[in-house]
């Protein structure tokens, strides 16, 4: 099994090019799809066009990637250049989005910031195994959606673990809606130096609401 690491997006630690995004109002968004088996809503919400996005930094560098709420993501035109030509698979769209505004926190960078395309991260058909993840509830779902996995209320996990090996390199796990990656993704970051890209082992990656 390939290592498997949690992209971690709100609340990244500064101090690495923290960027995150507010989609500028007036902004419009679609839901997110449903489930084909039990019709509950899956995902977060997916912002549509027009993409314009309010920046806000904290460091001396724009970051390659830039986190904000819903399910889009980011990415620094020189992280989608070196992703297409990657071969790395699990993220779609890379449609420009219009930075309107900057705002600088913390140390302020004086460059204009690059251009940012949105990617949406792949559902995986892959799910996570919630016995191996020491998954406990407050309220546990009923009855139990084996396609999407959702319903019931979690209080937390202990640490992510799969059920089957996923072949996305970025994906969203069915039954958990936060964005993992795989250890060629890991690399993939580390030999271009891309930033903002803070990665947990899934083994660490415990959550408690
Ligand atoms: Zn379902």
């Amino acid at each position: 099994m390939k290592a498997i690491y949690l992209l971690q997006r709100r609340g990244a630690p500064r101090g690495d090019a923290k960027t995150e995004f507010l989609q500028a109002d007036p902004h419009h968004v679609s839901d997110g799809l449903d489930c084909p088996s039990c019709g509950r809503p899956v995902g977060m919400f997916r912002w549509a066009q027009p993409l314009r996005a309010e920046l806000e930094t904290w460091d001396l560098q724009y970051g390659d990637l830039a986190f904000g709420p819903g399910e889009s993501i980011l990415v620094a035109e020189r992280f989608k250049n070196l992703w297409l030509r990657s071969g790395l698979v699990g993220l779609s769209g890379f449609e420009p989005v219009e930075v309107v505004k900057v705002v600088r926190r913390g140390k302020r960078i004086k460059e204009a910031p690059p251009s940012y395309f949105r990617v949406l991260p792949q559902r995986s058909a892959v799910a996570v195994d919630e016995a191996a993840c020491g998954w406990r509830w407050e309220e546990p779902p009923s009855p139990r959606c084996d396609v999407c996995r959702g319903g019931g209320i979690a209080k937390g996990w202990e640490r992510i673990v799969l059920e089957a090996e996923p072949h996305e390199n970025l994906f969203i796990p069915r039954g958990l809606g936060w964005v993992l990656v795989d250890e060629h993704f890991k690399r993939f970051c580390e030999e271009h130096a891309l930033t903002n890209c803070p990665l947990i082992p899934a083994e660490q990656a415990s959550h408690w609401f």
